[in-house]
């Protein structure tokens, strides 16, 4: 019987590759997104993987959400928390708003998720927590004080998490993307994104599956002695 797996932000982008990667390794996905119905719709008519509309910055409907895929579908073994967001700006340019929803969402989202799941798979004696992370939250960015302090937080929430979980068979771990060819980057205007990849020693954007291969390693039953750790995935772009 294959476990179950949910994928926050799923329906799309790295999390869309992520869903597929573990569907065709045998597990039970669950891939939630915020509000784009119409890529959700496209995903799950593609994927047969059915798709949750949930805010993961929202405690109880994170809870609720969980709840109801433990009932359709089964007791969670495997949460990705992928689901982030951007709102760039400088210093001087951002507000409050910009800076709570990126907390809420990226940092915010792994929290809520985790308590939902957390109990179930201490009880069950067996749970694998990834948490997508960014190179920007270990290395800082330009323009993302909110984007880089939420990452870099949520490199922090894993190693502490993965304290409280080693003795119980549950690992938490994350992976620190490096600049990935999906709507976040397409989002980067040009010249700014040529100056990247200018700067990536592999010479290229990363893609959405080359994330997913370091998901199917963390979460494998094998993968038991793995935990507390970042798995850089990001061309050579930012190495220590
Ligand atoms: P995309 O913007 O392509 O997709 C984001 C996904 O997250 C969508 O499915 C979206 O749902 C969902 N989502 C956003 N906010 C919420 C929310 N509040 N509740 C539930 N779901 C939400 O992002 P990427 O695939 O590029 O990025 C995925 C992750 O990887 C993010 O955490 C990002 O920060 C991280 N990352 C990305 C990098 C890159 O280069 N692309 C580099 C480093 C890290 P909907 O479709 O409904 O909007």
């Amino acid at each position: 019987m294959g476990r179950v797996a949910i994928v926050t932000g799923g329906t799309r982008g790295i999390g869309e590759a992520i869903s597929i990667s573990l569907k065709n390794a045998g597990f039970k996905v669950a891939a939630v997104y915020a509000g784009r119905e119409d890529r959700a719709r496209a995903f799950s008519e593609k994927t047969g993987i059915p798709a949750y509309k949930s805010d993961v910055a929202d405690f109880a409907q994170c809870a609720t959400t969980v709840a109801k895929i433990h009932a359709e579908i089964g007791a969670i073994d495997v949460l990705v928390n992928n689901a982030g967001i951007t709102r760039d700006a400088t210093m001087r340019r951002m507000n409050r708003v910009q800076w709570d929803e990126v907390l809420d969402a990226n940092l915010g989202g792994c929290f809520n998720m985790c308590k939902a799941v957390w109990d179930g798979m201490i009880e069950r004696g067996f749970g694998r927590v990834v948490n997508i992370g960014s190179i920007n939250g270990q290395a800082g960015q330009y323009g993302q004080v909110n984007y880089a302090a939420a990452k870099s937080g949520i490199h922090g929430f894993t190693k502490a998490l993965a304290q409280e979980g080693a003795t119980k068979g549950v690992t938490v771990n994350a992976i620190a993307p490096g600049y990935i060819d999906t709507d976040m980057v397409a989002a980067v205007p040009a010249p700014v994104l040529e100056k990247i990849v200018a700067r990536i020693p592999v010479g290229r954007l990363g893609r959405a599956d080359e994330i997913a291969r370091g998901v199917l390693f963390l979460v494998a039953d094998e993968a038991g002695f793995v935990t507390g750790s970042t798995l850089s995935i990001n061309g050579g772009q930012h190495m220590y």
